[in-house]
């Protein structure tokens, strides 16, 4: 049964529990395993995915600022019914969050140009742009994260020489 016939069962009322331990399954049934991102491991959680492998949903929850991965198992019978569905929560390093902030935005010191960019490499990409395009202007990089707003990252035209 692929997962998006077998989702909807799911509904709001998923009660397991992190570290669930597997019962025995029958050596007929299988095992189907998804990912999705969530924002935290309450029970009225945002989630989005689901997403078949654990680097697309952590790429996921990093663009989202989410702090959590919820990964989705279930044991599929022989009449291909649902036997079971457990999840786990799984929590991403706060530096991993931190690392990818929602949005980068470039703001020239000199003229005022500015630019919304959602990859380190594009702001690198229109900071040289712009710098060989008008000389001696000086581009400034700002970090947007939900929990801090803007944030200056000082120096970073040096870090990544
Ligand atoms: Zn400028």
């Amino acid at each position: 049964m692929p997962w998006d016939s077998a989702f909807p069962d799911l509904g709001g009322a998923c009660s397991c529990s992190a570290g669930q331990v597997s019962h025995g399954a029958s050596s007929m049934s299988y095992k189907e395993t998804f990912w999705m991102a969530c924002d935290s491991t309450e029970q009225l959680r945002a989630e989005y995915g689901p997403f078949h492998t654990r680097a697309e949903a952590e790429r996921e929850a990093d663009k989202l600022g989410f702090g959590y991965l919820l990964r989705y198992e279930h044991v599929i019978g022989e009449d291909d019914d649902i036997k079971e569905v457990r999840c786990i929560f799984i929590e991403l390093q706060p530096q991993t969050t931190r690392r990818y902030p929602e949005k980068l935005h470039t703001r020239c010191a000199t003229c005022g140009a500015s630019g919304v960019h959602d990859y380190q490499w594009q702001a690198e990409v229109w900071a040289d742009i712009h710098e060989f395009e008008h000389s001696r202007h000086r581009v400034r990089l700002f970090e947007q994260t939900r929990a801090e707003g803007l944030k200056e990252v000082p120096g970073w035209r040096d870090a990544w020489i």
